[in-house]
């Protein structure tokens, strides 16, 4: 089954968003968090969450059969920073070797993978998801891998499933049908050198692409994620595989500020992009909507989720 999704932000939901996956035969929006590193998102989330109502958007939705996983930067809270004072050993070791707790962690501490499963176990209760496909991811920023002794000798995918390895752990506490996203994107470049474990499937999110060609235009930065796409399709099964894609995320075109600019939707490239990813196999196409809530529909009125839909699906 062909599966077309929406990512939107936790602050955005609102009921025009039940209206809007009726309308349009949407099953799947995902629940994000804007994470700038240090800014404790995930903290902020669950407090949001656990206040009164904080669930009934997605009880509504949920009840009327559209999916909502979460989809977070979730490292600094899987491994809290503060850790660091006590065991520096458990956080990565920077390109000058020295240990940070800027970013992600050391993959090849046991004792930081141990409380990463425990602390997936806390987050996956707190969060309360009903699907099986999981979404947590490092923290969102570049070049966050280790550099220690024995994590130089992986590269960033191999140390990345290391990590995914400790989440899934803690996941299947949980939920024993748990899978878990390979986020392709921010720190993670490269290509695994071995097969996943079962129950992890590939995301690909190509942010640093130009939004105004298709990706298979000339462009560099588009040949840049084709042929990582190359490279990932002999680790990945690609009929399993996601999409995560940036047609109408409006935060990025609103500069990260509000109020939201009208999401410039370019119809074109996202239909070209399209036949390029079920061309390859991807039956999960999921494009992220944030800025889109309560304050976009004052200003702006309906978003192109319909124009959206029939291009994903080519009609
Ligand atoms: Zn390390």
């Amino acid at each position: 089954m062909f599966n077309i999704g929406l990512t939107i932000l936790y602050e955005d939901l609102c009921p025009e968003w039940l209206k809007l996956c009726r309308d349009n035969g949407i099953s799947d929006l995902c629940i994000h968090k804007i994470a700038v590193p240090g800014t404790d998102s995930i903290g902020e989330l669950l407090v949001q969450l656990s206040a009164p109502g904080g669930f009934r958007l997605i009880d509504e939705l949920n009840d009327a059969g559209v999916e909502t996983p979460f989809q977070l930067h979730a490292l600094e809270w899987l491994l809290p920073r503060q850790l660091f004072d006590n065991h520096p050993e458990w956080f990565r070791m920077d390109e000058n070797g020295k240990r940070t707790p800027d970013l992600n962690l050391c993959a090849s501490s046991r004792p930081a993978l141990d409380m990463i499963s425990q602390q997936t176990y806390h987050l996956a209760g707190a969060l309360k998801q009903r699907s099986n496909r999981y979404h947590l991811w490092l923290d969102d920023a570049f070049g966050g891998s280790c550099h220690c002794p024995d994590c130089k000798k992986l590269n960033s995918s191999d140390q990345y499933l290391k990590i995914l390895s400790a989440i899934l752990h803690g996941l299947r506490a949980r939920n024993s049908k748990a899978e878990l996203s390979f986020l392709s994107y921010g720190t993670v470049l490269d290509v695994p050198t071995k097969k996943p474990e079962k129950g992890i499937f590939l995301e690909f999110a190509p942010m640093d692409r130009d939004h105004d060609l298709p990706l298979n235009s000339p462009d560099p930065r588009g040949r840049k994620y084709i042929e990582l796409l190359g490279k990932l399709e002999k680790v990945f099964d690609f009929a399993e595989s996601e999409v995560l894609e940036y047609w109408l995320d409006d935060a990025l075109y609103s500069g990260y500020k509000r109020p939201p600019v009208k999401v410039p939707f370019n119809e074109e490239v996202c239909r070209a992009d399209c036949v390029l990813y079920k061309e390859a196999g991807f039956k999960t196409i999921r494009s992220f909507a944030s800025f889109i809530g309560a304050d976009y529909f004052e200003l702006h009125g309906k978003p192109p989720i319909a124009e959206y839909v029939s291009a994903v699906a080519g009609r």
